[in-house]
């Protein structure tokens, strides 16, 4: 099955971007998901293309206009289409892996990418879009959150990643940040890798990471690690 994404954008130039390199792009070229951009301003209709207008009771900026983003979603993702329709937004719920995971077991995604400031009301109702965060932070435009979005969607993607264990056991997955990584050389400017890590006893080892993990999500996450505290 492939997943297929479908951008509506300004700036179809900015796609496949970074996800035409590395795993993302290798897994694009063996068909494991499928790439579509739409240009929102070809569903314009007045006489210069205009996508955006003046906000309504005044104030700094340009809003894009609800009908040429309703034509150009009904073009791109018709009613009967399974996928979830999503809308980058700032005001929408935080991305988490919990939901990156949902998404890679779908069909797949249409991904709204706003600009200026913003987009009208009234489309985000009409057609039900999934407001979709990527942190507490004010991007100019939504393509870059898609890129990082698709990112990690296509990683899970079934046969994208070689070793598939590595996916279950980093951050996040088990509710804690990963333990510190250690790879060669066994000294570095003074610093030895832990002992432990050495020690070849796979029960103490898996031990170590565990107390690390815990540790650090206790001193950097009070929201992660309370919420594995109080799991089930
Ligand atoms: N005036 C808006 C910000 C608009 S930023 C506000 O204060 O809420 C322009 C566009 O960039 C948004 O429509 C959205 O698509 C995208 N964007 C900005 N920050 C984002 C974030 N943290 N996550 C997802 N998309 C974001």
């Amino acid at each position: 099955m492939t997943f297929r994404a479908t951008i509506l954008t300004l700036y179809p130039e900015m796609f496949p971007g970074s996800l035409d390199l590395s795993l993302a792009g290798k897994a694009r070229e063996d068909g494991k998901w499928s790439l579509e951009t739409v240009q929102i301003r070809d569903f314009a209709t007045t006489r210069h293309r205009n996508v955006d207008d003046t906000p309504a009771g005044g104030g700094a900026g340009m809003v894009m206009r609800a009908d040429v983003l309703a034509r150009a979603i009904d073009h791109a993702a018709p009613a009967d289409d399974p996928r979830p329709r999503l809308l980058m937004s700032p005001r929408g719920r935080p991305l988490d892996q919990k939901r990156v995971r949902e998404l890679a077991s779908g069909p797949g995604a249409m991904i709204l990418c706003g600009r200026f400031e913003g987009v009208d009301q009234r489309v985000i109702e009409a057609r039900d879009l999934e407001e979709v965060s990527i942190g507490d932070y004010i991007l100019s435009g939504g393509e870059p959150a898609a890129l990082v979005l698709l990112d990690a969607v296509i990683r899970l993607l079934p046969g994208v990643m070689g070793n598939n264990a590595s996916g279950e056991e980093e951050s996040f997955e088990g509710g804690l940040l990963e333990h510190p990584q250690y790879t060669r050389p066994q000294i570095f400017e003074g610093r030895p890798i832990p002992d432990v890590l050495l020690s070849g006893n796979h029960a103490k080892i898996a031990g170590w990471r565990r107390g690390e993990a815990e540790r650090l999500t206790r001193e950097r996450r009070a929201d992660l690690w309370e919420r594995y505290e109080n799991r089930d």
